[in-house]
């Protein structure tokens, strides 16, 4: 039965203004490079030129991998290894701020490099098990499977006997790791991709979270709350988790590839998955965070968002229902090197927040770097935001600084 027990309480909202919770684990000299960067990215055009000049350099083979190093990758990644994530895991956990070992590689696409992958996201599990540090696993299935392949078994056409084989491989690797986080009592996400592979991904996390949800919340799917089915998605997902007896997992995001669905939508000629604006994702995904906390009996949720508002509206209904700030059935988080804003008061205030840390080597990482920074390259965007707390930070600390 939903739960919706309302309690007259005072909310009491967390500031994201202060700043001095915010970056107390960043030195001045960080800050000012990180000031730099957001400075820099708030400038479309240097983003774009950028973008260019170091996928040159690199194709020239020039060498630009430590500049890339000390400055971007360093802003948004935690290093190219597991144990070079050790310091940034150590920092986040000082401020109670948990890390999501993201292994950002985006690989070879043959069956030898999702092996690969399968082994490395292994890792990341064997990490999280050996500290509360690391309180989540993550890994995305086209790591593990090409996206043909994924995307013709949700079209429904017939495999061939080749291709059923490579499925099977598919669902074996998702099963190893989701058995060892199982085994390993550590939480896994599985992402969200674009739409068009997106009920295949559905159909695995489905399976798994049968398989494994039974005791505890293990597997968590990914809902992206742009695309207009998702909230009713959410909703039958749940029904058939409590007639089924497994908890739901749900990582609730709105979702990373909007210019590409609507590209393809046109071009394809079928409706657009994809809300008409922003209002309405917006809507969707505090509906949904209204539902996942009305129905935590059963469902575990998990808040992937930089939006400000959507946290604040989190708190006051948990307030609302009585929830405690360290409820272990909602979390928040944050990608590395955004935000921090938000996850650092949200963690001292006591509610339960974690980072998604990539990693990965330097060259293999710039997809997942270029998408940050085409992110954070508007006015209005993201960076404004960010350059405007930093700012403020450095002048608070001038300011406090003795005479
Ligand atoms: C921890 C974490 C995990 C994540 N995991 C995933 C994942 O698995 N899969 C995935 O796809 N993304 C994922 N994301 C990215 C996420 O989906 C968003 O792209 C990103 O966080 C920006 O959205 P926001 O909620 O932070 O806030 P906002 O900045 O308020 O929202 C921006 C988002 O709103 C939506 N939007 C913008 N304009 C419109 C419009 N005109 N019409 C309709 N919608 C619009 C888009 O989704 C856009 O990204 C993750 C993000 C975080 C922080």
């Amino acid at each position: 039965m939903p739960m919706t027990v309302q309690r007259a309480t005072t909310v009491k909202p967390v500031s994201f203004e202060d700043t001095s919770i915010a970056f107390s684990s960043q030195s001045n000299g960080k800050l000012l490079k990180t000031y730099w960067l957001f400075a820099l990215m708030n400038r479309g055009w240097v983003v774009n030129l950028g973008t260019f000049f170091i996928k040159l350099a690199f194709r020239l083979q020039l060498p630009i991998k430590k500049l890339i190093k000390e400055t971007i990758f360093q802003q948004f990644c935690g290093g190219e290894t597991i144990s070079d994530c050790n310091r940034t895991i150590e920092c986040l956990h000082k401020a109670h701020v948990g890390t999501i070992l993201d292994y950002s590689v985006e690989g070879e696409g043959n069956e030898a490099g999702f092996d690969e992958t399968v082994l490395e996201i292994l890792r990341t599990i064997e990490r999280s098990s050996e500290s509360d540090a690391v309180p989540f696993s993550v890994f995305k299935v086209t790591g593990l499977a090409s996206s043909e392949l994924l995307e013709k078994v949700q079209s429904g056409t017939a495999l061939t006997p080749e291709e059923e084989a490579a499925y099977a491989r598919v669902r074996q690797r998702v099963d190893t790791l989701c058995h060892r986080a199982c085994e390993r009592n550590v939480k896994i996400f599985i992402d969200a991709e674009e739409s068009w592979l997106q009920s295949t991904i559905d159909d695995l996390a489905y399976e798994m979270m049968e398989r494994y949800n039974h005791q505890q919340c293990i597997v968590y799917n990914t809902y992206q709350f742009y695309r207009w089915e998702s909230f009713s998605h959410l909703k039958e997902a749940t029904e058939k988790a409590r007639q089924k007896g497994y908890y739901l997992g749900a990582k609730l995001v709105r979702g990373a590839y909007i210019e590409k669905e609507r590209i393809r939508a046109h071009e394809e000629e079928y409706q657009d998955p994809i809300h008409l604006t922003k209002e309405d994702t917006d809507r969707d995904f505090n509906l949904a965070v209204d539902y996942c906390l009305e129905n935590r009996d059963i469902l575990f949720v998990c808040l992937g968002t930089h939006n400000e508002y959507s946290c604040q509206y989190c708190i006051r209904r948990m307030q609302e229902l009585g929830i405690e700030p360290g409820d272990s059935h909602i979390w928040f988080a944050q990608l590395l090197g955004m935000s921090d804003n938000i996850s650092f008061n949200l963690a001292n205030a006591g509610y339960k927040v974690a980072k998604y840390v990539p990693y990965g080597p330097v060259e293999a990482v710039m997809p997942y770097l270029f998408r940050r920074a085409a992110e954070n390259k508007s006015i209005a965007g993201q960076s404004s935001r960010e350059y405007t707390l930093v700012k403020n930070e450095l002048k608070r600390r001038k300011n406090c600084r003795p005479a």
